[in-house]
């Protein structure tokens, strides 16, 4: 079977050689949607596979999957900790794979069981887990045995999330608006272009490949669809502009704990250039954390609009200003895009952001309800175990001296040209940190400035 594509209609500035605005169905703009309501995990995910070197896409965020992935399980709570911080749940999965094109290729959960106590017929106390590392928690073997769910792979066409009979205008900075005549001509004039003779339309087709590409592009450049089309790469490229710390209100304050973790940062004294930091699981099992939250939720709940990848800001605006009668199937659908929860039930005790799981907690095999099964040790992803290495690009590892000498080494700092500082990463500073992560390489040295200023 050919693989499936989708068709926008480009509209070319010739003379100004930048793509003005493209016109497209909800296939188009379903997909775009459907980014809010996935994990920051899996976009990471997903983007390294649309690999291109003139590119860079999520800041440290890419850095902080990997160390991840490379981080040693013997440090964290139970075996299947790593698994869900690895592989976070979107809840609108089951739409997102009814999308035109297949985007996601995360896999449909599993569930798994305790074969053992199940062939013993113990019925109180049953447990469930989504990863199938994990022990039993009544005899602690292996819980291997498989139950799949029923899920339904039917595709029911048409719209996930917006109208099926609705055309759209995209701008080159994903703003999306329905389609109307005065939409455009107030866009032209907005864009000072007054002869529409010099536009030129074009058809372009996107298959799921080329798609993420024009997705991973949006997430670093303001002007994708430009790029895409003109392939004017160079011109657009800023993937390190400055980023704005906003304070935060205090209504956001009185909703999160008060819990403070210690940063303990090494830096160049000659130079104030930032080495390396040190810090307790307390704020790793922080860090990782930012990779299970839906990107909806990271621009709107926590930064109200404004989280500096301007595409993606302007994306959540345009759905949150879309009439939901005329435009959304309903306001579920609408709020499943603007405030998606994350996909799993139980979040760790050090994330600081008010957030609140959402997932399936209760799983019923031939008449017994089991219960999924919390994988924290005291409310924590990882156990109470000594220093992690931190990296400005958010790389983290287990310390040991021989990082420590190596960093040293390589950026030629001597020992007596060190100095500490103990920072505080409370709420405003774990929100400026994801932040930074979102557009930078240099996370920790963006928010060490913006500390010391104050
Ligand atoms: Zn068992």
């Amino acid at each position: 079977m050919a693989e499936a594509k989708i068709s926008i209609k480009v509209f070319v500035d010739k003379v100004r050689k930048r793509v003005v605005y493209a016109e497209a169905d909800h296939t188009f703009v379903d997909i775009l949607f459907s980014f809010m309501t996935m994990p920051m995990g899996t976009i990471v995910r997903l983007l390294s596979k649309a690999s291109d070197e003139k590119i860079e896409a999520l800041g440290s965020l890419n850095i902080l999957y990997q160390s991840l992935n490379d981080f040693p399980e013997s440090y964290l709570a139970t075996e299947e900790c790593k698994f869900m911080l690895l592989n976070p749940r979107n809840l609108s999965y089951d739409l997102c794979r009814n999308l035109k094109l297949k985007i996601d290729d995360t896999e449909p959960l599993k569930y798994f069981l305790c074969g053992d106590c199940r062939s013993k017929g113990y019925t109180c106390n049953m447990r469930f887990s989504i990863c199938n590392k994990a022990k039993c928690i009544r005899c602690g073997k292996l819980m291997s045995s498989y139950h799949s769910s029923a899920i339904s792979n039917v595709f029911v066409g048409g719209g996930m999330f917006v109208s099926d009979i609705a055309t759209f205008i995209v701008t080159d900075d994903l703003s999306v608006i329905p389609y109307s005549a005065a939409g455009i001509l107030r866009l032209l004039a907005d864009l000072g272009i007054n002869d529409t003779s010099l536009l030129e339309e074009r058809k372009l087709d996107l298959d799921s490949k080329q798609m993420l590409y024009l997705v991973k592009m949006a997430f670093s450049l303001d002007s994708p669809l430009t790029c895409y089309v003109l392939h004017e790469h160079n011109m657009f490229l800023n993937p390190r502009q400055s980023i704005t710390f906003h304070r935060c209100d205090p209504m956001n304050k009185e909703t999160t704990t008060s819990s403070k973790m210690v940063l303990e940062v090494s830096l160049q004294k000659s130079t104030g250039k930032f080495l390396f930091a040190e810090a307790k699981e307390d704020f790793v099992d922080f860090v990782f954390g930012f990779l299970s939250i839906p990107l909806g939720t990271v621009i709107g709940t926590l930064m109200k609009g404004t989280s500096s990848i301007r595409c993606f800001d302007n994306l959540f605006r345009s759905i949150l200003n879309m009439n939901v009668e005329r435009y959304f199937k309903s306001q579920d659908t609408k709020n499943k895009l603007v405030k998606p929860p994350p996909g799993q039930e139980y979040c760790s005790k050090n994330m600081i952001f008010p957030l609140i799981g959402h997932t399936i907690t209760s799983l019923s095999v031939s008449g017994y309800s089991y219960q999924l099964k919390d994988p924290r040790i005291e409310g924590s992803f990882l156990k109470q175990s000594g220093l992690f290495y931190v990296t400005d690009d958010l790389s983290i590892s287990p310390s040991s001296s021989h990082l420590v000498i190596n960093t040293l080494n390589k950026l030629k700092v001597k020992v007596d040209d060190i100095e500490k500082h103990e920072i505080t990463i409370g709420f405003e500073e774990g929100l400026n940190m994801l932040k930074a992560s979102l557009r930078s390489q240099s996370t920790l040295t963006n928010i060490i400035k913006h500390q010391l200023k104050k």
